[in-house]
Parts: structure tokens; sequence; C-alpha cells
């Protein structure tokens, strides 16, 4: 998955909130340094991770968060809004000139999926009615230019390539003269897939320099391989200062790299990223959406009705409700029974509780649970009278077999559950004296 791993840490984080009804100033704390221990554990850039985790924290620690309703909820905001400004804000797309042909030139290292995307981007325009041109102006590599007119092929799209003898060896003429081609042939587009190296060099920037200035393109897009970990910097560092560019395309977002060094670029070199690359087919290919980025890191649909799911299971109101009976020793059965169908109605209660953080050791009493239990239970209560809820002392041997006739049950599952029944007031006395809560109607545990 795209961040994938970074998008697990990000959401158990958060989920960690949950029901909290304010946060302290210390729970806010110990968020931000899991978010930034994510971040760079995933390979953003320090800068980045810093200036990211200072507007969470400040944020968190201030009214809108004190204010808020849900307090927890606010902050799993506040982290999407942050993630949103660090991918670079608003969508932006291809800016096309207002005189024909807008010019595109593509930027990178070798290998980075340039030529990839040139078909890629001429496949997607020619869709939208657009003529596009490609342009082999890689002339480095021995089989760039074949690359890429298979490429357009597959595109559908014409490709201008120098032909032999005439212009070899000259990108910044076959550039050239590719853009005057495309004039004269009404061309709308010209996309032109420049030369990388395997690591930056003077003489490649030069070139890419070179070709810039003799085409003046309306944009220049970064292509940038988002596993290559923390030399992402300097590699857009370096492209910047050399050619500078436009926009950035992340491609091999299809990689389960962590990916961290590709979310710093758009913050670092303030370009926004335009375009990711996810697969080698040509129509592997979005839009870069940075609010969307942000809520699929962040799994928000997920993280949010966690919080929610837990808010209802450990709703505060009912709990004090609930010591306040026990002040005066009259927990009964009645309130047993609503207790376990509180839980039923926190829905799939079992995957929830194992989701949350710091639920380990539960886990046993949570896999011996069986929400059939609830209903057996519920049940045999329904078929008591209503004194024998409110006093369960009356419940003698006659009055046992009756409820089972009843409720289908034997007596030995009648017996059982005025057992838990017991156990679960004595646990109830414990909470209402400042004891351990612990979760009500699970039998023991
Ligand atoms: P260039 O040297 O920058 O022109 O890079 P290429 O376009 O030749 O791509 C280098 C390699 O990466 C090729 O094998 C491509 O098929 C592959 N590639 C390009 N983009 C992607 C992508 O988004 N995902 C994956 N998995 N592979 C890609």
């Amino acid at each position: 998955a795209i961040f994938g791993n970074l998008s697990d840490r990000l959401t158990q984080t958060l989920a960690g909130l949950r029901s909290k009804g304010k946060l302290t100033p210390a729970d806010v704390d110990g968020t931000v340094r899991e978010i930034r221990r994510a971040l760079l554990e995933a390979d953003v850039a320090l800068p980045v991770v810093k200036d990211f985790a200072a507007h969470v924290r400040e944020r968190a620690l201030g009214d809108e968060v004190n204010r808020a309703l849900n307090p927890a909820q606010q902050v799993v905001q506040i982290v999407n809004e942050e993630l949103v400004r660090i991918l670079g804000g608003d969508t932006r797309q291809i800016e096309f000139a207002k005189q024909p042909p807008t010019i595109i030139m593509l930027a990178g290292l070798q290998g980075a999926g340039k030529t990839t995307l040139a078909g890629k981007l001429a496949k997607r325009l020619a869709g939208e009615k657009h003529t596009p041109l490609l342009v082999a102006a890689d002339l480095q590599r021995p089989n760039a230019v074949t690359q890429l007119q298979v490429v357009g092929q597959q595109a559908g799209v014409q490709v201008y390539a120098p032909e032999p003898g005439n212009g070899v060896g000259d990108p910044v003429r076959v550039a050239t003269d590719a853009v005057r081609f495309a004039k004269d042939k009404l061309h709308d587009v010209v996309i032109i897939d420049t030369a990388g190296r395997l690591g930056v060099d003077q003489e490649l920037m030069k070139q890419a320099a070179d070709i810039r200035r003799a085409t003046n393109p309306d944009e220049v897009l970064f292509v940038i391989d988002a596993m290559i970990g923390q030399d992402a910097v300097a590699t857009a560092n370096a492209f910047q200062e050399g050619v500078d560019f436009t926009g950035v395309v992340l491609s091999k977002l299809d990689g389960d790299a962590r990916g961290g060094a590709a979310l710093s670029v758009a913050q670092l070199t303030g370009r926004p990223i335009m375009y990711a690359s996810t697969g080698e087919g040509l129509d592997d290919f979005e839009v870069f959406h940075p609010d969307r980025m942000a809520k699929r890191i962040l799994d928000m649909g997920d993280i949010l009705s966690l919080i929610e799911q837990a808010q209802k299971a450990f709703d505060e109101d009912e709990a004090m409700e609930i010591a306040g009976k026990l002040a005066t020793e009259n927990f009964t059965l009645d309130d047993f029974l609503k207790q376990m169908q509180q839980l039923r109605k926190a829905g799939n209660f079992k995957k929830m509780m194992g989701m949350l953080p710091g639920m380990g050791q539960m886990k046993e009493a949570l896999e011996n649970f069986d929400e059939r239990e609830l209903v057996r239970t519920e049940a045999i209560i329904q078929s008591m009278t209503k004194a024998e809820r409110q006093n369960p002392k009356l419940l003698n041997g006659s009055r046992r077999s009756r409820i089972a006739r009843g409720s289908g049950r034997t007596v030995t599952d009648v017996n059982e559950l005025v057992k838990r029944f017991e156990q679960a007031a004595k646990m109830m006395k414990t909470v209402a004296r400042g004891g351990t809560p612990q979760i009500p109607g699970m039998g023991p545990m």
C-alpha cells in the first residue's frame, strides 16, 4: 500500500487518543512524539518533520481543540490539515500556454521514470483531445530513443527523434527542432524527454538547463523515484538549483517503500507535486491530490470511526450513572442487561478493542468472548420478573427452573448467569470506590 507503514503508525497513534474527554498537554506531547517518530522512520526529511510536529503541537494545545466537542477527532483533523499542507496544499494541474504549443520538459535522474511518464502523460493528454508530440532528447542512453518510440506507439502519439546523422549528439538542437516541427504540424503539446544520469553531475545539469533556456518550457516536471529514500532531498535540491522546475512527479509510488522522502519534496522545494506514477503500465498514473493523499495516509475514515466506536463503548456519563447506583449498593440485573446491550450497540466490539493500542493484556478475554453469549444472557434476564431483576436474592430453585424453561436454557446456565452478575456487581463496587475499571458484562477476566 502507498505509505503503508507510515499509515499504520499514524493510524495507531491517533486511535490511541480515542475516547479521552479533555486532552492534557501530556497526551498531546505523547502523540506528537509518536508522530515525529513515525515520520522519521518513514524517511521524511528532518526539517519537514520538525516543522510538521511543531505546527501540530501548537494547534493541538490551542483553543480549537480545547473547545472541540471531541478533542481526539479535532487532533486527527489537525494532523490531516498539516499533512495536506506539507504535500503542497491545493491540487495543481498542467497550465496550458495561451499560444500553443504548450511545452513540457521532463527532468530527473536516470531510471526515475521519465520516459515512462512521457508515455503516460501523452496518452492522458491525447485522451483529453490534445495532440501531443513526444520528443526524444535523451541521447545519452543508447536505447532511450527506441524506448520512447515504443512508448509513443503504445500511447498512440507521434514521436520526434533525431534522424541518423542529423543532429545526433545535440539534444538542444533536437529539442528546438522539435518545437518548430510541432508548430508546423499543429501539435498543441510538446513533451520533451531529457537525459538522466545515475547521480547528479554538472554536465547533466548544464544540458538540462540549456534545453530549458532554448525551448522556454511552460512546465518543467521533475520526476523523482519515491523509493530513493533520504537521497531525495539532495537530488531535488540539485535539480532545483541546476535546472529549476515548476512541478514534481512522484514515480513508483506502487512500491512498498517508506516513501517519506517523497513527502518532503514539496515542502523543501516549494514546488507542487502534480502527478503520481503507480506502475509500469501507461494507465498507472494519476493527478496528485494532496487532500486525498493525506486522507489515504491517515486512513481517516478508519480512525474517526474507531474513535466514535470507542466513545460509544466507554460512555462516561453512563459510567457515572452506574457508579452512582453502586454507591447505594443497588446494582440490579436490569443494569446488568443494559450494560450488555450497550456493548452490543458498540458494534464490532471485539475487532475494535483489538485495534486499540494498550489492549494487549485483554487479548485472552477478548478471544474467549462470544457475542452469542450476550443474546443468551439477554433471554435469561428477560424471563425474570421485575421483582427478581431488582432483587436477585429472590431467585430460589423453583424460580430458577421456571426461568430456564422460559428462556430455553438450562438451570446451570441460569446459575452461571447469576454468579456472573454477582461478580459484575462486585466489580462495580470496586469502580465506585476508585478501583481500576474493567469491562462489565464480559464475565470473569
Ligand atoms: P528514465 O530513465 O527516467 O526514463 O526511466 P524509465 O522511464 O526508463 O523507467 C525506469 C524503470 O522504472 C523502467 O523499468 C520502468 O518500467 C519503471 N517504472 C517507471 N515508472 C514506474 C512506476 O511508477 N512504478 C513502477 N513499479 N515502475 C516504474
